[in-house]
């Protein structure tokens, strides 16, 4: 038996049952490869899921973290944390924002700004204005308040009652958000780039109208960027593409270059509703965590990584068109930068199987979209190579046909 297969039977037989995994045990990454536990390598165009911006074990990032847990790993947010002020103030030196608050993940950056905006209402209008306006196929995390957040009811299935208070609209349809503002809403939260509802890019107008709309009716606009935030799309946020500034920012997955961190970043006036024991964190904004994010921030911002995204984004946009034009199961190409879905018409699941099996990793979301998030430090060969996987898987589902 393979060391691999070993490994999965002890993981199925121990660990929690809530993913459905691929046969592929993970022994160690660099840049865009990764490597199993009997030595094969992977091209790896799923990058964790969009955390891996800077491509695995970042030297830069390596390095802080070596150096900052020889040096203090943990205390309490009792206390004042340099790396925690200077990760604050590069991220509001960089965005809309003028206040952080440091989480863990991405459920919880949303779960922070579901309280804020709750407050922030409540402090203003009294307590029967707490409606959050929220896209159908949205994503916003697992916790029970962000499966009420989300839109797509199979993720609240078995989970009901879930946390009252949200109201879903058709994300891009400006008509049927403005049809939802009542009396009682507070806030539209939106993914500017919906990540795991198919990569839909929000149509071109739609957030300045909501904005508009949100400016109309005192409500405040939150931007969930986990997935799209940090460089994804070719720009250190993706709000920036459309020049809207929401009041209130999530980021997570990308930002400490791969380990876990959740931030929600806001407005000063919008931030101000939370005071002393209005919310917290143990691990939040830790001296580990954020000195690996000011690396890997500084290597996103002052190493033309947002360059080469561009760059890159455009090139493996062509290169999917061209595989479009040459096959009938792939219809579209969406996205922005290195967030990029192909539309099949078919199921993508065996696609992704069977791309595993050559060396390459990619997922599938919604169904029939095959989602491309590889570190933006990708080259143009190494997309070359994954090209030269997955065309001639098309070609043998073409000739099954
Ligand atoms: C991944 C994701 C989340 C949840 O982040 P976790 O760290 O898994 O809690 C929330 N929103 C969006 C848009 C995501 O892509």
């Amino acid at each position: 038996m393979s060391f691999s297969q070993s490994w999965i039977e002890r993981g199925n037989a121990s660990i929690a049952t809530t993913y459905g995994r691929y046969p592929l045990v993970v022994a160690k990454g660099e840049g865009c490869w990764l490597w199993d536990v009997d030595g094969r390598r992977y091209l790896d165009f799923l990058a964790g899921v969009a955390v891996n911006n800077l491509g695995h074990c970042h030297p830069k990032v390596v390095a802080a973290l070596q150096q900052q847990a020889a040096t203090l790993l943990h205390c309490s947010n009792y206390y004042h944390i340099p790396s925690q002020i200077r990760l604050a103030e590069l991220l509001c030196q960089h965005s809309f924002a003028d206040r952080v608050f440091f989480c863990n993940s991405g459920a919880e950056a949303n779960e922070a700004a579901m309280k804020l905006v709750r407050k922030h209402s409540a402090e203003r209008y009294g307590d029967n204005r707490y409606i959050v306006i929220t896209a159908l196929a949205s994503f916003h995390g697992r916790t029970i308040g962000t499966i009420s957040a989300t839109g797509q009811e199979a993720v609240r299935k078995g989970f009901t009652p879930v946390v009252p208070g949200f109201r879903y609209v058709p994300f891009g349809d400006i008509a049927a958000m403005r049809d939802a503002v009542t009396e009682q809403v507070c806030a539209v939260m939106l993914e500017p780039v919906q990540g795991e509802g198919g990569v839909n890019v929000a149509p071109p107008g739609y957030l300045q109208a909501v904005r508009e709309l949100c400016d109309a009716h005192n409500l405040l606009l939150v931007f969930d960027e986990v997935q799209v935030g940090c460089g994804r799309t070719g720009k250190l946020f993706a709000y920036q593409h459309d020049a809207v500034a929401p009041d209130i920012m999530t980021l997570a997955k990308a930002l400490a270059g791969g380990p876990p961190i959740g931030a929600m970043l806001a407005r000063e006036e919008v931030a101000a509703s939370f005071t002393p024991g209005s919310h917290g964190s143990t691990f939040g904004g830790n001296p580990l965590i954020t000195s690996a994010a000011l690396a890997a921030l500084d290597v996103l911002i002052n190493e033309g990584v947002l360059d080469n995204c561009v760059a890159m984004g455009g090139y493996l946009r062509q290169r999917l068109e061209e595989l479009c034009q040459r096959h009938d199961c792939a219809i579209e190409v969406r996205g922005r930068g290195l967030i990029l879905g192909l539309q099949l018409n078919i199921e993508g699941a065996p696609l992704v199987k069977k791309a595993l099996e050559r060396g390459l990793l990619i997922n599938c979301t919604a169904g029939k979209v095959l989602r491309f998030v590889p570190p933006l430090t990708v080259s143009r060969a190494e997309i070359d190579a994954a090209l030269a996987i997955l065309e001639p898987l098309f070609e043998e589902i073409t000739a099954e046909e």
